[in-house]
């Protein structure tokens, strides 16, 4: 239900006292936009603990792929905990377990998938990183240049989107970051038609600079990349850099990783982002955030002939692939086919971006819409008393009630629930467009 939102949140003592507190207690490490202290959660709606409503545009980060507590998952969270909480899959069996993974390969498209259960978007790449070494005995990667893959140690030696993430970790695994296919803002100034037509000039680099200069075929294990930069900008790469991204990885015979913790779980319509992109697979796809509408659960799905080669002991998780989350996850899944919700993300993308590129031609800082599905993006350019209007217009969107996250340098994302409705986004929009105009009067 949408609607009677705040006109500004008003926050008394109780907030205040909760902040104070988090301050004390709480790592400063979190990086949170808003003073949002949250209740309750019901479909696209939060209400803090002041009893004011918020219409949820960032889904707990591209989390709550079904809606804040969809009763059914809510029930299918409930009826687990009445059995059994936890086992370890590390040591017993359990069918949740493998209920899942037999889905989880029907829709990665996989001819015999198996599957690895952790508990994160960064657990998930370290499977896929320590399964690719594994597996080629190498122990180097490829990355892009705006990526983010997480923040343990394996997995933001491929991150390399803000310095604040890596600054003082080093040594960091062996990666070496290459410019994403980004034709928007192209790193070696070439035009998309002159890629199109005679290869990417940024595949061309990794070939000839990284792989040829930096990083050797003998020491490299694995291309990571997201199907759509998601921390990076939402950034869609054309077809033809997938093509030659793949074209490239089969003639040095590495491995592709695909991460799709963001873009995955229907977010961009299909099932897995890459999907969208006739002929692109990959050898690893890992999983995580809108798997289970909210509980921790992150993996990685293979074929058989690559999983097959580890061996008991070579990677395990006490916690990963935790039944109530495999429960949520099945549940997630089943609510995503009911409920039609790719054609749903799809249909709301869709009106979304139209309605922000017809906006943006009579708004002059609004710029650059992109996005597949519900992981759509557009950006608000320039600075107003020196502070980026980006900012300004986000932060009094939330005193009008609307939550929405940034993203790049100048980007706002939508990644609501899949079961956004029409109503929603053409509130959201309405709230967003008001709001930039009264900024920059
Ligand atoms: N990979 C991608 C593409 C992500 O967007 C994220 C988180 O935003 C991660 C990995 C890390 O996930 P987590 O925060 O669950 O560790």
């Amino acid at each position: 239900m949408i609607g009677n939102y705040p006109r500004k949140a008003k926050f008394t003592k109780k907030t205040n006292d909760l902040l104070e507190r988090d301050a004390r207690l709480i790592s400063p490490s979190y990086t949170r936009d808003y003073p949002f202290f949250v209740q309750t959660g019901r479909g696209r709606e939060v209400i803090d603990v002041e009893g004011n409503a918020f219409l949820d545009f960032g889904a707990g980060i591209a989390v709550c792929a079904t809606g804040h507590c969809h009763p059914k998952v809510v029930s299918a969270i409930k009826a687990q905990t009445d059995e059994f909480l936890h086992m370890s899959g590390t040591d017993f069996f359990y069918r949740q377990q493998t209920d899942l993974a037999e889905k989880l390969g029907e829709i990665a498209g996989m001819k015999e998938g198996m599957v690895f259960y952790g508990n994160s978007g960064a657990e998930a790449v370290e499977a896929a990183m320590k399964l690719a070494r594994f597996y080629k005995n190498k122990p180097g990667f490829i990355a892009f240049t705006g990526a983010f893959h997480g923040r343990t140690m394996g997995a933001v030696s491929l991150t390399a989107s803000k310095a604040v993430q890596r600054e003082y970790y080093a040594p960091l695994q062996p990666v070496a970051h290459t410019p994403y296919g980004d034709c928007n803002n192209c790193q070696f100034n070439h035009h998309r038609d002159h890629c199109a037509a005679n290869g990417s000039v940024c595949i061309d680099y990794i070939e000839h600079t990284i792989l040829g200069k930096v990083m050797p075929v003998g020491d490299c294990a694995a291309i990571v990349m997201e199907p759509i930069q998601g921390e990076g900008g939402y950034i869609v790469p054309e077809a033809f850099w997938m093509e030659d991204l793949q074209r490239l990885a089969n003639k040095y015979d590495l491995l592709l990783i695909c991460d799709e913790v963001q873009a995955g779980m229907g977010r961009t319509g299909k099932w897995f982002a890459h999907q969208n992109y006739d002929g692109f697979k990959p050898d690893i796809i890992t999983f995580a955030k809108g798997i289970a509408s909210g509980m921790p659960l992150g993996g990685i799905i293979t074929e058989r002939d690559l999983m097959r080669y580890w061996v008991p002991g070579s990677h395990a998780s006490t916690f990963g692939g935790n039944p109530v989350s495999c429960a949520a996850a099945l549940a997630t899944i089943n609510v995503i086919e009911e409920e039609d919700l790719l054609e749903n993300a799809n249909a709301k993308g869709k009106l979304l971006r139209t309605l922000l590129e017809e906006n943006s031609r009579s708004i002059a800082v609004l710029e650059n819409t992109r996005g597949l599905g519900l992981m759509s993006a557009v950006d608000i350019v320039g600075y107003k008393d020196g502070v980026p209007i980006r900012d300004t217009v986000l932060n009094k969107c939330f005193d009008k009630g609307l939550i929405l996250l940034g993203c790049g340098k100048e980007g706002v994302r939508f990644c609501p629930a899949l079961n956004i409705t029409t109503e929603e986004i053409c509130k959201c929009t309405e709230i967003l467009f008001d709001t930039i105009k009264e900024v920059i009067k």
